[in-house]
């Protein structure tokens, strides 16, 4: 985003690029059967989530590890492409309410954002129109509409969901995800192939490099630069960035980019690891840290899972029930937490139904009533069965907590001789007394359903089935924005206080977590950050 602004506005810009070129529209393995593989589309360690999808990266990258401190649990998932996450994200595209910004005036937990609803409402409001999002009006008051495209329908099993959750009180609307159901801005409408993860070849869902990265690239300034490992943001005697040093990641050799704006975008914690490293006389802590904030306040979405097999939808009407990528239906936080043991709402994603067969399903035929065995019996249950399932996902606000935070690790170096973050990660009982609620919640939901849970009730020791720190992907927080810079490390513009041409446009400023997911944030917040570096240039500012 800051690279589509800055470029548009006349700026000439460098991106670097750990990773390789990427463009779904080329490169994307849409419409390939799973067969077509000698895997059945099964994960290769580039692509743990499956062959064809469309992320380069995952939990491990040879040569260039990350630690966690003894006892603790966290998982990062990195990405090394061109377009980052944004090539398989999820696409569900949510804004955050007005009072996710004010968490701490709500309920005296966090701390609040320097910056309101109203602020970032414009934005949100612009990254609709050139992105393309669609969804519902429903008027909820903390979770704001959009300026949307028409939903899709809902498939059979999202019906049955949504009369379940009339029944029950549960708020359940059309899911409000950035791909285009009508044609937008150039890019064609999807064709409903529900392969988002893999990458749209027709341009239809949001990743950066169809809709921001080539747009940048047509102003004819915008030099990209792959490969490209970043290392260290550099200082100049007046305590300005003067640009990034950077390893050539072809020929490894030490090179460096010099530039009178710097921007951080590498997603949230590696842009912590690039202030970290950038020690000097000046600034010992790594730059912009005097607050020795940088790293801290680090947030993860809280998530579980639980799913079912609906005897209802057995033996069903074979039909087409196909969609976009993701849920046509979701359910926004719907409960007072004033009335509940937990602070922080949680939202529910919905799967299921009659997705394209890959390799096995909903954990094998064995979970199913006298499911398993040979030949024509087998591949008959599979028939019975297939689509019949439904799944639940939770996906909560966790409180940032002062035990869960990443730090350079003092002994340990990537390929590159890089230093590496280490995580620290503690889970509070506000997180696993919410997981317990979704636990109950989607047991519930599938016992009113007529169906049967897979699994048995997570236990307390276990907590309540929630997922590890960082497995959502959700990670934010380590560079926050704030007013007072003893406490925070960016203004509300996303300016570093200390390193007044330093500017931070990822997950790192978000001061809380909310119960959305971040990225339309995250757009919102970038657009917002890189036309303020445009009216500061333009003022002789910076
Ligand atoms: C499977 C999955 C599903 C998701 N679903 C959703 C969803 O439905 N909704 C939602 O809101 N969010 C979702 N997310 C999260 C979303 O993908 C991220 O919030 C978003 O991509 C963050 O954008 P980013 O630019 O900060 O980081 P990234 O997308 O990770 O991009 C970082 C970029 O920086 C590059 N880079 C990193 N380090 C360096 C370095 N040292 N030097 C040079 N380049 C570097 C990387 O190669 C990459 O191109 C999902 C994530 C995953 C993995
Ligand atoms: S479901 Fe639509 S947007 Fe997603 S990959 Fe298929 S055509 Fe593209």
């Amino acid at each position: 985003m800051a690279a589509y602004v800055l470029t548009r506005a006349g700026a000439k810009v460098v991106l670097l690029e750990a990773g390789g070129r990427w463009d779904s529209r080329t490169y994307s393995a849409m419409l390939t059967w799973p067969y077509q593989s000698p895997r059945r589309g099964a994960p290769t360690s580039e692509r743990p989530f499956g062959e064809f999808d469309g992320c380069i990266g995952g939990w491990e990258i040879a040569g260039e590890p990350y630690t966690v401190a003894e006892g603790d649990r966290f998982s990062w998932w990195r990405a090394r492409m061109l377009g980052g996450r944004t090539n398989h994200w999820g696409r569900i595209s949510l804004r955050f309410g007005p009072d996710d910004f004010r968490a701490r005036t709500v309920d005296g937990l966090g701390d609040d954002w320097p910056i309101t609803y109203d602020d970032i409402q414009p934005f949100y409001d612009r990254v609709d129109r050139l992105v393309g999002i669609f969804g519902s009006v429903e008027g909820l008051r903390n979770h704001p509409d959009g300026i949307f495209l028409p939903p899709p329908r809902p498939r059979c099993y999202e019906l049955l969901v949504k009369q379940t959750c009339d029944r029950l009180g549960i708020t359940c609307i059309p899911g409000r995800i950035s791909v285009l159901t009508r044609p937008h801005n150039g890019r064609p409408g999807c064709h409903y192939c529900g392969q988002c993860n893999r990458g749209c070849r027709t341009n239809s869902n949001f990743s950066s490099p169809g809709v921001l990265i080539g747009p940048a690239m047509e102003t004819g300034r915008l030099t990209l630069l792959t490969g490209a490992m970043a290392r260290e943001v550099t200082v100049g005697g007046t305590g300005l960035a003067t640009g990034v040093a950077y390893i050539d990641k072809t020929t490894g050799q030490d090179r460096h980019v010099r530039a009178r704006i710097v921007v951080l975008a590498a997603s949230a914690c590696e842009s912590a690891r690039l202030l970290l490293n950038s020690k000097s006389s000046r600034f010992p802590q790594g730059l912009a840290n005097s607050s020795g904030v940088v790293g801290r306040y680090l947030t993860d979405t809280t998530g579980t899972d639980v799913a079912g097999f609906i005897p209802k939808m057995m033996d069903h009407v074979p039909h087409n029930e196909d969609g976009t990528g993701g849920g046509h239906l979701y359910m926004p936080w719907w409960l007072d937490n004033k009335k509940l043991d937990f602070p922080r709402g949680y939202h529910v994603e919905v799967w299921g139904g009659l997705y394209p067969p890959s390799y096995g399903f909903m954990g094998g035929i064995h979970r199913y009533p006298e499911g398993g065995g040979y030949g024509k019996g087998l591949k008959e249950q599979y028939r019975r069965y297939y689509g019949a399932t439904v799944g639940f996902s939770g996906r909560g606000e966790m409180v940032p907590n002062a035990d869960s935070f990443c730090e350079i690790d003092p002994k340990v170096v990537d390929r590159w001789g890089i230093p590496v973050l280490r995580f620290n990660w503690k889970w509070s009982d506000y997180e696993y007394k919410q997981v317990k609620h979704m636990q109950e919640t989607f047991r519930a939901l599938i016992a009113e359903m007529g169906g049967q849970v897979f699994s048995p009730m997570p236990s307390a020791e276990s907590g309540y089935g929630i997922a590890t720190g960082g497995a959502i992907i959700h990670e934010l927080g380590v560079t926050r924005m704030g007013n007072n810079p003893k406490t925070s490390v960016l203004n509300k513009n996303c300016q570093a206080h200390d390193v007044k041409n330093l500017f931070v446009a990822d997950g790192g400023p978000f001061v809380s977590q909310a119960d959305k997911n971040p990225t339309w944030t995250i757009l919102a917040l970038s657009m917002r950050t890189s036309e303020y570096i445009v009216e500061q240039r333009r003022a002789g500012a910076i």
